[in-house]
């Protein structure tokens, strides 16, 4: 187990107004805030990391809101949509909620035998929410609104369109130890038996699929979790004899991580469970101060007043 890819550990897209996708994230979505801190290549813009109660790996959604940066365009070479579990009793729960506060959302939808409630944030990210029929004991954040039973429980798959799957379709199966369990016309589901939760990725190949521009609604990269440094180079050795272009190790504070390019096109990034979001705040205050790395705390001051103020 200690050799394999754990699944997701977080998903990074990219907003524009910081308000706007702090109320969309954690007052609509019920998400908690489990880090507020800033772009740690750009300290002039926020990092937020949305996720459940204990922060866990596997639930952490985060941002890089660039205020007028400006819609993206979803396409190729792009994780294009971000699904959530919840229980499959919630389903008339979020349908109702998404009703009533004007969330854009759309039909429900059969895939694999499980049913998707497609909706999207103000920039127009496309996420969703699927009723899944397996136990998932991950527990959700309890907000005034929304209770424990109907919390998103983190994330159940994400889907990457492409226009060509094979060397990307490989990387999973040989190098992160995923299996392609199921196809459903263009769609390809992969799954790791390593951990139950967020272990599903989802290809859609679409050939003549148009290519995608990285902007605010677009996602970012797609990080999937190992559980420790030692795991991660040794998955950078792999993904060099390969041939890929992997980045050194970078210290995000809160994981390790390396970044490459997948043969599709898709930023992959693999991140570490160590140390996690606890190492410069208690689990009851997670996202409750803004946290810099130590080379900007100098500048703290100047850093504060150039972020927009949250309300
Ligand atoms: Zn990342």
């Amino acid at each position: 187990m200690q050799n394999q890819i754990l699944g997701l550990h977080h998903v990074t897209a990219i907003a524009d107004n910081a308000q706007r996708n702090y109320n969309f994230y954690t007052q609509v979505l019920g998400q908690r805030m489990v880090k507020k801190t800033v772009n740690f290549d750009d300290p002039g813009t926020y990092h937020f990391y949305y996720g459940n109660e204990k922060g866990e790996p596997g639930t952490i959604l985060t941002f890089f809101p660039w205020e007028g940066v400006g819609r993206g365009i979803a396409g190729t070479g792009m994780a294009t949509e971000i699904s959530y579990a919840i229980n499959p009793d919630s389903l008339d729960f979020w349908t109702d909620r998404f009703k009533n506060l004007k969330v854009t959302s759309g039909e429900r939808i059969e895939r694999f035998g499980e049913t998707y409630l497609p909706f999207s944030d103000h920039d127009g990210l496309q996420l969703s929410l699927v009723s899944i029929k397996e136990t998932d004991s991950r527990k959700g954040w309890e907000t005034t609104d929304i209770n424990g039973k109907d919390a998103t429980k983190g994330f159940y798959n994400v889907t990457l369109t492409l226009q060509i799957m094979d060397e990307t379709a490989e990387l999973l199966t040989d190098i992160f130890g995923y299996k392609q369990i199921s196809q459903e016309g263009s769609r390809f589901r992969f799954k790791t038996e390593s951990i139950p939760t967020a272990s599903i990725i989802d290809i859609l190949e679409l050939p003549n699929g148009k290519r995608g521009r990285n902007s605010a609604g677009t996602n970012h990269h797609i990080a999937f979790r190992v559980p420790d440094e030692e795991t991660q180079m040794a998955f950078r050795e792999k993904l060099l004899e390969r041939g890929l272009n992997v980045t050194h190790q970078i210290d995000r504070d809160y994981f390790f991580s390396v970044y490459f390019r997948e043969p599709g096109g898709v930023l992959f990034e693999i991140a570490t469970d160590n140390p996690g979001f606890t190492v410069d705040e208690p689990l009851g205050q997670l996202g409750t101060h803004l946290k810099l790395p130590k080379q900007y705390e100098p500048m703290r001051g100047k850093i504060e007043a150039s972020l927009p103020a949250l309300k």
